[in-house]
Parts: structure tokens; C-alpha cells; sequence
């Protein structure tokens, strides 16, 4: 694990994203000790502080699973993942907020995910959750950010929740981030609807799916665009881009520099 912390400090990121388990099975063997301190002790070596890294939650995990094995599997998830930050030394963590399969209402679905927070809070100190805003597919909660503002309504504590502003999945659920103007209405929209201070971070996710309204628009033009999302959001949210999703892999410092702030090692 503490190798992604000096990968990242390669490339001359100043944040980065990470797993901290394996995604495919629920179990995962806890994390020792001394691979938790070595992770903690890089960290300091390299000059990383907690707020500016963000663990993923697994793909696996949905608190808004109307199916209860489900919901009380994801919680138990959730609950050993933020102890496993406390370890890391970590602040903050990263979720997709769940799905309703379809199954039941938004607002029952959101009141899941909340108890499920709620009752991870209770049981682990410190770590802060954040919501990552999705898509507007399917049956996922998030899309819209008064889903975001709804579960976070129900958190009793609220200095322990904030928000992930992922910018593909913002993309793809109809903010014109191609456009200087729809990237600053999308600011102003969360501003409104969220709250600025609950955000947490940004993923500086690239789009390859021309899915605007209207004509669309292709993702190289999308990623012309991504410094303004840059100089929009000059805050203390950590800034994160994903490694994977860059052109021809651009793993020089320098381009790190000029462009983003983070670099995701996933
Ligand atoms: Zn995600």
C-alpha cells in the first residue's frame, strides 16, 4: 500500500486516490500494524497530510440496497473501511452513495445510505465520508445534487460529510463542462443546492462519452476545459485525476504541475 504513495510522489502529484482493499469479495484480511505505519511513515516522508488522499470505497459496497443482507453487509463494509483509515491515518473516504435497484423509492433509498453513515460514524471516530456525485444512471442516487443535499440533511454529524465533485459522472448527468459558462453554472448549482463547504474534493475525471444535450460535444474538447474546472475551484479541495484515463499515459511532473493538482493511483 505504501508503495502508491511514493508513485504518486513520481509523477509530482500533491494528491492521490487509492483502494484499500481488493474490489472483487467482501471479506478482505485485516491490515497489519506495521504495513499501516510503514503507509503512515511514507506519507510523512513525501509530504502527503490525510486531506490530501482519498480511499475508494469497493464497487461492491450499496448502503441503499433495499435487499438487507445487502445494506447490512455494505454497512459492516463501511464500517471496517474507516477503521482501516483510522490505522492509515486517513481523514477522508470516498463512497458511491447506492442504488435503489429499482426497488424502492429515492427517498427511502437515501434514508438507507444515511442510517448506514450515521451508524458508521458511531462506530469509527475522526473519518470523514464523502459522497461521490454520479451519473444519473440506472437506479443510482448522486446524480442529481439535491440527492446529495438529501442524505446529507439526515447525517446527525455533520462536520463528517462532505462531497467528491467527480467530473466525468458530472458530465454525463448533463453539466456542460465543455463550456466555460456550463462549468461555472455547475459550480453555482452545487453552491446553491449542496454547499461549497461540503466540498471535499474533485476528480478531475476525463469523458470520453459524448453525452451532452443538444449535439454533444467530443472529450478532447472536454479536456481543454479541465484547467478552468481548476481555476474555478481554487479552494482547499485536493484536486485528483485519474491516471488511467489520460492520453498517452502523460506521466511527466511538469504537466502535472501546469494542469492539476493530484494524480489518482488506482
Ligand atoms: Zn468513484
Amino acid at each position: 500500500m505504501w508503495k502508491a504513495v511514493l508513485e504518486a510522489k513520481r509523477v509530482g502529484a500533491r494528491a492521490f486516490g487509492m483502494f484499500l482493499r481488493s474490489q472483487r469479495s467482501w471479506n478482505s484480511k485485516s491490515l497489519d500494524d506495521e504495513a499501516a505505519e510503514k503507509f503512515q511513515s511514507t506519507c510523512q516522508e513525501c509530504g502527503f497530510e490525510s486531506c490530501y488522499i482519498l480511499p475508494h470505497s469497493p464497487y461492491l459496497m450499496n448502503l441503499g440496497s433495499p435487499k438487507e443482507d445487502v445494506f447490512l453487509k455494505s454497512r459492516a463494509m463501511l464500517v471496517e473501511e474507516l477503521g482501516r483509515c483510522k490505522q492509515l491515518g486517513l481523514t477522508l473516504y470516498n463512497i458511491h452513495p447506492g442504488s435503489r435497484v429499482g426497488a424502492i423509492s429515492v427517498t427511502e433509498c437515501i434514508k438507507r445510505i444515511a442510517d448506514g453513515i450515521n451508524y458508521a460514524h458511531s462506530q469509527v471516530p475522526d473519518v470523514t465520508v464523502v459522497l461521490e456525485n454520479m451519473s444519473c444512471q440506472g437506479s443510482t442516487i448522486g446524480g442529481h445534487f439535491e440527492e446529495l443535499r438529501e442524505i446529507i440533511d439526515h447525517i446527525t454529524d455533520k462536520s463528517r460529510i462532505g462531497v467528491c465533485l467527480d467530473t466525468c459522472h458530472a458530465f454525463a448527468a448533463g453539466h456542460n463542462l465543455a463550456d466555460e459558462a456550463g462549468v461555472k453554472l455547475m459550480i453555482d448549482t452545487f453552491s446553491k443546492i449542496v454547499g461549497i463547504s461540503y466540498l471535499k474534493a474533485v476528480h478531475l475525471n476525463d469523458s470520453k462519452v459524448v453525452c451532452l444535450p443538444g449535439d454533444g460535444v467530443p472529450c478532447e474538447q472536454f479536456f481543454l476545459y479541465l484547467p478552468i474546472v481548476n481555476a474555478v475551484l481554487v479552494r482547499d479541495s485536493p484536486m485528483y485525476r485519474r491516471d488511467s484515463e489520460i492520453p498517452g499515459q502523460n506521466t511527466d511532473p511538469a504537466f502535472w504541475g501546469q494542469h492539476t493538482a493530484g494524480y489518482t493511483v488506482f
